[in-house]
């Protein structure tokens, strides 16, 4: 009768105990100094990382991870992506609104982010063009434990004067940008527009500034930032113009995206206001797919050496820099996540040192999202999101291509 006793107590115990994994790293990585720490051990408990250093004693019953071989990092950060959008090449951009339901988005959103955890993807933030909120119910139904996906920071609708992003859409057919933007012309409908979109869970504000003839005046901008900072949202703002730019810096904007078109000057006064540069440096070939997105954008090969240039004069002139792809398309034989490592040969290309690649991909990119005191970094007390790979990514981030051990707070996604 003890004995039956004991095991059921143990048994309405056992949960409570949450079980110790220790992870023997052969080098953890610190973007921030570029330098690795060897022969280390990683303590995680109940999701978090409890202790790390050289020689800790490994408690009895931990479960035992052997890395001793590889490279570990904190999990990647892509802070400019588009889950649920896939372009049409050769169609026009408003061609998914008729094909696909938000239902079907939002699977193929979940899909992708799937993928880009097993890729080591800890963290994402979406910045629109997900229908209906779509993107807002997989970070729901990742949040409710339903999936092992990524950490998401959606933008739900992105926020743009009358017409979205469309462009030329005759009277007849209606507003049908409207099914994944707001139209906000004011600084009262910015202000509406941007508690919609704290109300259905925001955890950023997407404007964009300056995709039709009429730009988003500085006090405009003004109005979403002031909003959204009161509930404690950053706000991204899109900018291909240097107009538009100016007008996001002078707003106090928290990150200016793609900005392809930035002068010296603009870069210089971004980095005073500490205002990030997302700038969704395309590869050449990806550019040949999305074409000049009607108009809007140069011709590839024109605009390749473009972003190229303007990456390396950022990096110069010390903007801080979180890596964000805009990936929105689909290649045969290759994930979405692939894809959003083939952004790693154009800041190889800008020559920038691989250590502040990783920086822009981990604790940069958190601070960005305002994820910093939980994830991005490898220390004591934050969410265990880290990854591994066979390769030294100091040594050549292509190496994050190889990563073979995934870990999102705490859980084991995929291992060697
Ligand atoms: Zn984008």
């Amino acid at each position: 009768m003890r004995t039956l006793l004991a095991s059921i107590l143990l048994l309405l115990t056992a949960p409570l105990c949450a079980q110790v994994i220790a992870i023997r790293a052969g080098t953890i990585i610190d973007p921030v100094h570029g330098s690795g720490a060897k022969d280390q051990v990683i303590l995680v408990e109940n999701g978090k990382i409890k202790s790390i250093g050289a020689g800790l004693a490994i408690p009895a019953g931990a479960q035992v991870l052997d890395l001793s071989h590889e490279w570990v990092t904190p999990g990647l950060i892509d802070a400019h992506t588009h889950m649920t959008l896939t372009e049409i090449k050769d169609a026009p951009f408003e061609s998914y609104y008729l094909n696909q339901s938000s239902t079907l988005r939002g699977l193929h959103g979940l899909h992708n982010v799937m993928q880009a955890l097993q890729a080591g993807f800890t963290a994402l933030r979406d910045v629109g063009n997900s229908a209906e909120w779509a993107m807002s119910d997989v970070r729901r139904a990742i949040d409710s434990g339903w999936f092992a996906g990524p950490t998401i920071i959606d933008s739900g609708k992105i926020i743009a004067p009358f017409g979205g992003q469309s462009l030329g859409i005759p009277p007849r057919q209606g507003p049908i940008w409207q099914f994944e933007y707001i139209d906000a012309d004011s600084p009262a409908e910015i202000r509406k527009a941007v508690r919609t979109n704290i109300y259905y869970g925001a955890g950023v504000i997407k404007l964009v500034a300056d995709n039709s003839a009429y730009h988003y005046s500085v006090d405009e901008i003004r109005a979403a930032v002031d909003e959204a900072h009161r509930a404690g949202l950053p706000v991204a703002v899109h900018c291909y113009t240097v107009d538009a730019a100016d007008n996001a810096i002078e707003a106090g904007v928290d990150s200016i995206e793609h900005g392809f078109e930035l002068t010296d000057a603009q870069l210089k006064r971004m980095k005073e206001k500490g205002i990030f540069l997302v700038g969704t440096d395309f590869p050449q070939a990806h550019l040949e797919i999305v074409g000049t997105s009607g108009g809007l954008l140069p011709e590839p090969a024109v605009l390749a050496p473009i972003i190229i240039d303007r990456l390396k004069r950022a990096h110069r002139i010390g903007v801080r820099m979180a890596f964000g792809s805009d990936t929105t398309i689909d290649m045969p034989g290759r994930t979405r996540a692939d894809l959003m490592l083939d952004y790693l040969a154009v800041w190889r290309a800008a020559g920038i040192p691989p250590a502040d690649i990783l920086r822009a991909m981990t604790v940069d990119a958190a601070e960005l999202l305002r994820i910093n005191k939980d994830r991005g970094s490898i220390a004591v007390g934050l969410s265990a999101d880290l990854v591994a790979t066979p390769g030294n990514p100091l040594d050549d981030i292509e190496n994050l291509r190889r990563i073979d051990f995934v870990m999102k707070d705490g859980k084991i996604v995929r291992r060697p």
